[in-house]
């Protein structure tokens, strides 16, 4: 699985890093961006979560 932010869309509530900061973190820009390419399975339902989560809808997940 892959988490991409549309920084475009983001406006940095920080709902994705609190649901999962292994994937997500907020950059010196006040924008969430993915720490990681590849999501590891274990945390993949936490990512889907984050995405749902999103008030944006600005994480695309990728299967
Ligand atoms: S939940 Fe969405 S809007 Fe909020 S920081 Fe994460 S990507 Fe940005």
């Amino acid at each position: 699985m892959k988490a991409i932010v549309n920084q475009e869309a983001c406006i940095g509530c920080g709902a994705c890093a609190a649901i999962c900061d292994k994937v997500f973190e907020i950059n010196d820009e006040g924008l969430s961006t993915t720490i990681t390419d590849k999501v590891e399975e274990e945390d993949s339902q936490e990512v889907r979560d984050a995405a749902d989560a999103c008030p944006t809808g600005a994480i695309l997940v990728e299967e």
